[in-house]
C-alpha cells in the first residue's frame, strides 16, 4: 500500500507493478507542476518511457553580474504532470482518499483498517525550513541552453530560465518573496506556478519511506526527483525479503544531502563573499559535470581542481 500518489509514490507503482499496490491520494487529481529537470542517470532508474521526455539539454550557464561561468551537462526535462496522470491510470489509483499511516504494516482509511506493507510518499508535511519557488510559462524562445542566474541580494537561491520546445519556464527561489528575482521575458505570459521546497536535512522514517517525506532534496536546488529514483529499486529489493539495500541507499543519501546541506549553509552565510570568489575565479571557463549535477557535494571539489 502506498500512501501518496505524487511523482514518488506513482513512480514507485509503475515499478512495483507485479505487486499490484494501491496508490492512496488524497488529491482530486494527480499531476504536479516543476520544472522537471533531472539528469539521464536520474530519468534512467525511474524505468519510463522516453515519451516523457519534453527536452535534451546539454549546456548550463551560470550568470552573476556580467560574468559567467559555462556547464557541460547531460539533463532531461521530465514531463511529469503528463507522467504522473498516466501512471495514476495505470496502477490501482484512489484519488480524494485520505489515509492515516497507524504503523509500517497497517493504515486507516475512511474508518478502515487496511493491512500490509505501507509505503510512505506522502510529500514534505511543511514543517521546518523551506524555500519558496515561483515558476511563469511563456511562450517559447529559439534556445536550446538553460541559464541560471545568481544575485547578491537573494541569499542561498537562484533564478532560471528554461527552453522547452512549446514554452519557456522561467523562475526563481529563494528565502522571503522572490518574485522579483524572476527573470523578465518579452513573450505572452500563459501560467503561473510554485510553492515551498524543504530545506532541511534528511529525516528518519519508520518503515519504507521514499521522496518529499524524507527530506530527501538537493540542498540548493530543490531537486527531489534523484532521491526518489534511487530508492525505487532498494523498496523492490525489501519487499522482496532483502532489507538491507533500502537501509544501505538511505544511509549514502542521507551523507550527501546531510553534506550538501552543510556547505550550502557555510555559502548562504558569506553569500556576497563565495559569489565573488566563484566567478572570478572560474568567469569564462567551461566544466564539465557528470554526476556532480546530482551529488551537489563532490561539485567543490571539482571546481578547485
Ligand atoms: C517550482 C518547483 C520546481 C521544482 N523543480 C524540480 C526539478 O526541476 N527537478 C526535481 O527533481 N525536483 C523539482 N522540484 C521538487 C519536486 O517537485 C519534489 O521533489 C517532488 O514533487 C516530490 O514528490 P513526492 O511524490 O515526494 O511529493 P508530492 O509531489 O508532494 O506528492 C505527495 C502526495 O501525497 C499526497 N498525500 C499526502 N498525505 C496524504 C495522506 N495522508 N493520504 C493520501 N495522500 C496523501 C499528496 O496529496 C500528494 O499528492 C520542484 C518543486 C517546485 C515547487
Amino acid at each position: 500500500m502506498i500512501v501518496g500518489g505524487g511523482i514518488a509514490g506513482l513512480a514507485l507503482a509503475h515499478n512495483l507493478r507485479d505487486f499490484d499496490p494501491a496508490v492512496f491520494d488524497r488529491r482530486r487529481f494527480p499531476g504536479k507542476k516543476c520544472t522537471g529537470i533531472i539528469s539521464r542517470w536520474t530519468f534512467t532508474r525511474l524505468n519510463v518511457s522516453k515519451e516523457y521526455v519534453d527536452a535534451e539539454f546539454k549546456e548550463i550557464v551560470m550568470r552573476y553580474g556580467n560574468r559567467e561561468i559555462h556547464f557541460k551537462v547531460d539533463l532531461l526535462r521530465l514531463n511529469r504532470e503528463r507522467l504522473e496522470r498516466d501512471l495514476s491510470r495505470e496502477v490501482k489509483y484512489y484519488p480524494i482518499t485520505n489515509a492515516e499511516v497507524v504503523s509500517p504494516k497497517e493504515i486507516l482509511v475512511r474508518g478502515e483498517r487496511l493491512d500490509g506493507t505501507v509505503i510512505k510518499a506522502t510529500g514534505w508535511d511543511g514543517k521546518g525550513r523551506k524555500v519558496n519557488a515561483i515558476e511563469m510559462v511563456y511562450e517559447p524562445i529559439d534556445s536550446d541552453v538553460i541559464t541560471v542566474i545568481l544575485h547578491e541580494e537573494n541569499v542561498g537561491g537562484f533564478s532560471w530560465l528554461v527552453p522547452l520546445p512549446d514554452k519557456t519556464l522561467v523562475g526563481a527561489l529563494g528565502y522571503g518573496d522572490v518574485f522579483r528575482f524572476v527573470p523578465k521575458l518579452d513573450r505572452r505570459l500563459i501560467e503561473v506556478h510554485g510553492g515551498p521546497i524543504p530545506r532541511c536535512k534528511m529525516r528518519e522514517a519508520e518503515g519504507l519511506a521514499i521522496g518529499d517525506v524524507l527530506c530527501s532534496v538537493k540542498t540548493f536546488t530543490g531537486g527531489g526527483i534523484f532521491s526518489i529514483s534511487r530508492l525505487i529499486e532498494p523498496i523492490r529489493k525489501s519487499l522482496e525479503g532483502d532489507p538491507r539495500a533500502y537501509e544501505e541507499e538511505l544511509r549514502s543519501l542521507r551523507k550527501e544531502i546531510n553534506r550538501q546541506y552543510r556547505l550550502v549553509s557555510l555559502a548562504e552565510r558569506a553569500w556576497r563573499t563565495s559569489l565573488r570568489l566563484g566567478f572570478s575565479l572560474l568567469d569564462g571557463k567551461t566544466l564539465s559535470v557528470g554526476e556532480e549535477f546530482d551529488l551537489h557535494s563532490l561539485l567543490l571539489g571539482r571546481l578547485l581542481h
